[in-house]
């Protein structure tokens, strides 16, 4: 068995059940995401919206792409045209943007809102407390295109584990108060996007429901 099999195998063996597996193919060359659809993945991750859609085109259809990486305004077209969820909504404008194109595409596009959980680190997300301050119901009824299925973090990276503990446990907690409040009608939101290939295992206990994953998968990845 070469190694993406064998670290595939290794990765659902120990995942729970419940949990789901999105593939980071970022800088991945199309045989090695065959190799890996093969092995029975069907969910893969990437950054950026060009490489997104030069490997969809490439690569089976039955694989559904997830954007993780910031977008920005000019890209949504072409993250619309090629991305089944866009875990990576940094802002409500982004949000309106997508809905108005996915429209246009007459497209149903899976959004999750990014939260800036790694206080220190300049990554891009909403905040806890606009998450907590907004009131997402009546967004999400002026939608008519993007179905927000929960929330997506990214921890600091950090050897500090309690810390990155922490932080996920942050997210869980908001994940689960903003569908108590604002999502109860909205059956599909249900998502929480966190752990990556060194800390999936934290995330998983905090209540991930899907986790991010390339390097466990593909080995070290060479460039960014
Ligand atoms: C690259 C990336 C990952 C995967 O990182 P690994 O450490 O290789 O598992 C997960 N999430 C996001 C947003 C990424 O950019």
């Amino acid at each position: 068995m070469n190694s993406i099999i064998r670290n595939i195998d290794a990765l659902v063996k120990e995942l729970p059940g419940n949990v789901s597996i999105v593939a980071v193919s970022k800088t991945r060359s199309p045989e090695e995401v065959l190799e890996a659809f093969n092995a029975g993945l069907h969910t893969f991750g990437e950054n950026r919206v060009q490489e997104l859609a030069a490997k969809k085109a490439a690569l089976p259809d039955g694989i559904s792409w997830h954007l993780i990486g910031h977008l920005q305004s000019n890209k949504v077209k072409q993250a619309v045209a090629s991305a089944s969820v866009i875990e990576s909504v940094d802002s409500i404008r982004l949000l309106g943007m997508i809905d108005s194109e996915a429209a246009r595409q007459k497209k149903i596009i899976d959004c999750l809102l990014q939260v800036q959980i790694a206080l220190e680190e300049t990554k891009s997300g909403f905040s806890i407390n606009e998450i907590e301050d907004t009131d997402w119901t009546s967004r999400a009824a002026s939608l008519t295109n993007v179905r927000i299925c929960g929330l997506m973090g990214i921890a600091s990276f950090t050897d500090n584990m309690e810390k990155v503990r922490s932080e996920f446990s942050s997210l869980s907690r908001l994940f689960r108060e903003t569908r108590l409040r604002c999502f109860s009608n909205y059956g599909w939101f249900t998502q929480l996007s966190m752990g990556m290939s060194g800390d999936w295992r934290i995330a998983v206990d905090e209540g991930s429901t899907m986790i991010r994953v390339g390097t466990l998968i593909f080995g070290e990845r060479i460039k960014k």
